[in-house]
């Protein structure tokens, strides 16, 4: 625990760095004295549009003068305009609006429980979904999940990219395959489209719903709207039965959501709720983050994954360069950790997935000129 931790009335849950960041623009953060760092973390992928980004921003204002909040007794427009988006994004669906990511989780593990009429969930070893008691039940690290142990029980896990291990692990009772397209906390290891394609077909002769987690992955992370949709192109026309999403899609306001293909039996009035879930000042914000997802972003995902990944593999220090999109890991040969502190040190955030790997997930409108600047200080550090 730090100094700063020790002295204020806060959990220690976090291994928190000593640094209070007062301001944000674009793909900046300031400090207090006007210190200010390259933020290639982006909240641990959640400011897709960069800091304060004008669009979110008005919708959200223009909204705080008009309702905060009324509940899910009634419809709010903000709310019932961002499901249409995220409908049409989905080729048709019925979300559920709750809070952040575990939330959104823990309703789609209710959600496949109640339709598929079983109990087993099937999830990957090192994946991460969540830190409430079913998200973390289907979470695949022994060391998170132990202190906390009896969990929801019928959880099984595969491998990831192992079809043999997928199939020891589905049994009759599985009514979930619950899987991240891009294993995200779990060091960033993509699902191949083979085994995505398996889990589909499997989940259809088992009876039970293949549910993606996309919380990291999704709102254009990977250079499409969902990570799914790369699959597509790939013809192998995966698609998940449900989705599940949050940090990104309100560009830093907490949101969370289960989309759940159209024509699938859903929740029933009284199954599931939540107070806050659909608050219309968020939800104005996210549909504006919707509009602005569009093909240029998009295309400056690729553009700027291509460069970061490119100046990246030259490192002598980086064994293998890993992710979709501006869903980057970048294993290393030396811990992460002390990596992440001295390129702070130097102006540039970055994150950790795992011991020795180092994580980038910069805000999706990130420049050529702030990804080189970005890739000069992690060349320093690490030389
Ligand atoms: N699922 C995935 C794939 C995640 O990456 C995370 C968070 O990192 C979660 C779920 C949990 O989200 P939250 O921290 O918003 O509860």
């Amino acid at each position: 625990m730090s100094a700063l931790e020790a002295a204020v009335p806060v959990q220690p849950t976090y291994a928190r760095q000593d640094v209070t960041l007062v301001e944000g623009a674009g793909c900046w953060v300031f400090g207090p004295a006007g210190e200010r760092y390259l933020d290639l973390l982006a909240g641990i992928a959640v400011v897709g549009l960069g800091h304060r980004h004008p669009a979110p921003h008005a919708a959200a204002a223009v909204q705080l003068d008009r309702l905060w909040h009324v509940s899910n007794l009634y419809w709010t427009e903000p709310m019932l305009e961002l499901a249409g988006r995220l409908s049409d994004r989905f080729g048709g669906a019925q979300t559920f609006f709750c809070n952040s990511g575990t939330e959104a989780v823990e309703a789609a593990l209710k959600w496949a429980r109640r339709a598929s009429g079983k109990p087993g969930i099937v999830a990957l070893e090192n994946s991460f979904h969540g830190r409430t008691m079913g998200a973390l039940a289907a979470t695949g690290q022994p060391a998170k999940r132990a202190p906390f142990a009896p969990l929801v029980p019928g959880v099984t896990f595969a491998r990831a990219n192992d079809i043999d291990s997928l199939h020891r692990a589905a049994g009759p009772d599985a009514g979930c395959i619950l899987l991240e397209p891009v294993q995200g906390e779990g060091g960033v290891h993509p699902l191949s489209p083979e085994f995505l394609a398996e889990a589909r077909a499997l989940a259809d002769e088992l009876g039970a719903y293949l549910v993606l987690d996309e919380v990291q992955t999704g709102v254009g992370r990977t250079g499409t709207f969902f990570a799914w949709e790369h699959l597509g192109t790939e013809q192998l026309g995966v698609k998940p039965d449900a989705v599940t999403l949050a940090k990104g899609l309100a560009n830093g306001l907490p949101i969370g959501a289960l989309l759940v293909a159209d024509g699938l039996p859903g929740f029933e009035p009284g199954d599931h709720g939540s107070t806050f879930g659909g608050n219309p000042v968020v939800c104005a914000a996210a549909r504006a983050v919707c509009d602005a997802i569009d093909e240029e972003l998009l295309a400056n995902v690729e553009e700027r994954s291509a460069q970061l990944t490119a100046g990246l593999e030259q490192l002598g220090a980086v064994l293998e360069v890993r992710g979709r999109g501006l869903l980057l890991g970048a294993e290393l040969d030396r811990p992460a950790a002390p990596v992440v502190d001295a390129a702070r040190e130097r102006g540039v955030l970055v994150g950790t997935a795992g011991e020795r790997t180092l994580r980038l997930t910069p805000p999706l409108v990130l420049s050529a000129e702030e990804a080189a600047i970005g890739l000069e200080t992690i060349e320093e550090v690490l030389s």
